[in-house]
């Protein structure tokens, strides 16, 4: 039978950030993807990557992530893509805008000192696209911006391959088996490995991991869509990733094109990934209000990929508390892309008994036993 010191179940960014820093601390690690490589919610992301959250702990995180992506072409010999554009919350309710005053605080107090508060001229100059006129501020964090998922994963993938960790695509995790409360073997499509350790990459699927490990993992699919247009000079290359935090209306610079997207908030939970034409409607009838030179912008391409949510919109990152030798790398709720990079350090430290560059203690998934949320509010 094949052995492996660390079985990853999934190959998005965060399993092959994870393969990296495990292969780069000795670990024998053996990766199972039952597709391709960042095909799933990670080649369907809009890369967008900030600091602007509204938990110390995500800041904490994406400080981290930000230093690392800065860092990736040095360590991974790939060019992440990274352009720091910044990004552009735009306010309209006065409850944001003590909401978002009171963030800032937090974002200066733990090092991100260039967020800045932003009144509506400064807002329709950073993204001239806008219409301002019942936009009472914002907030602008020029460090933030966007990156390739597409090159993070593959640096990641090709630099995790170097150190000797085995990536397999086209194989399934389909079965767990434990005894004595812990982790002994794993059942694949080509036949069963013995570990001791288990992580759950699995992404939107992260549930179905769960039950495959007799181990509850709470994390729901949510169908999210991107809409790219063609050419359009109306936003460009430097225009902020820009995000109307009422609607959950954003667009970005994509090529010579605008990436745009809003997230359906009252789509029911499924694994459903053809686009709804119905919802570009919709979309197009809050950009018209919003950024009015976009809803005439003529569509280049669409998709819709899966957010993979948890009820707290945090993820589970570390040990399940109820099998010994599962440990959760999933329900980031929309923000595994930026999350990947910090969230891969710190857990490879932690399972090789090293201090993590960042405390993940808010994000363990015995939280929710334990009658504690973390909620995030900046989800988008
Ligand atoms: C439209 C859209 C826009 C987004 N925009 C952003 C953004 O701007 N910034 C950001 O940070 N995040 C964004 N996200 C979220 C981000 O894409 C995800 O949080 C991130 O990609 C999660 O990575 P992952 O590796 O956990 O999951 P995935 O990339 O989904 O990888 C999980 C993998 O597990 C595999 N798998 C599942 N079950 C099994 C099994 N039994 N055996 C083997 N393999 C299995 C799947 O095939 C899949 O490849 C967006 C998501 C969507 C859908």
């Amino acid at each position: 039978m094949r052995t492996a010191e660390v079985v990853i179940a999934g190959g998005g960014v965060v399993g092959c950030a994870l393969a990296y820093q495990l292969g780069r601390r000795g670990a024998d690690v053996l990766l199972l993807e039952r597709g391709q490589l960042g095909a799933e919610s990670t080649g369907k992301c809009a890369g967008g990557v900030r600091q602007m959250f509204s938990h110390a702990a995500n800041v904490r995180l994406q400080k981290v992530s930000l230093r690392l992506l800065q860092e990736f072409e040095v360590e991974t010999g790939m060019d992440p893509e990274l352009r720091q554009v910044g990004y552009l919350f735009v306010l309209t309710e006065p409850a944001q805008v003590a909401d978002l005053r009171a963030q800032l605080r937090l974002w200066h107090a733990e090092g991100v000192t260039e967020a800045r508060w932003v009144d509506p001229e400064e807002i329709q100059r950073l993204s001239p696209a806008l219409n301002v006129e019942d936009v009472l501020g914002g907030t602008f964090c020029p460090s933030d911006g966007l990156a390739s998922p597409a090159g993070v994963t593959q640096g990641y993938v090709s630099a995790a391959r170097r150190l000797g960790a085995r990536l397999e695509e086209g194989v399934a995790l389909t079965g767990v088996s434990h005894n004595g409360g812990r982790v002994r073997q794993v059942e694949t499509t080509t036949g069963p490995v013995a570990t001791e350790l288990l992580l759950c990459c699995a992404g939107a699927w992260s549930g179905e991991v769960g039950r495959l490990a007799g181990a509850e993992v709470p994390v729901l699919p949510y169908r999210r869509h991107v809409f790219v247009t063609g050419p359009f000079a109306a936003v460009g290359r430097r225009n902020p990733m820009t995000i109307d935090l009422s609607t959950a209306f954003y667009f970005h610079p994509e090529g010579d094109g605008v990436l745009f997207g809003m997230s359906d908030r009252d789509e029911p939970s499924s694994f459903r990934q053809e686009v709804d034409w119905a919802w570009l409607e919709q979309v197009v009838a809050v950009a018209a209000h919003r950024a009015p030179p976009l809803a005439a912008a003529g569509l280049k391409t669409a998709w819709a990929g899966l957010y993979e949510m948890t009820p707290d919109h945090q993820p589970l990152l570390g040990p399940h508390p109820n099998l010994q030798g599962f440990w959760c790398a999933c329900g980031f709720s929309g923000h595994g892309f930026m999350q990947a990079p910090a969230v891969g350090l710190a857990l490879a430290q932690m399972i090789t008994g090293e201090a993590p560059a960042v405390d993940l203690s808010a994000f363990t998934p015995a939280r929710f036993a334990a009658g504690r949320l973390e909620s995030e509010r900046n989800v988008i």
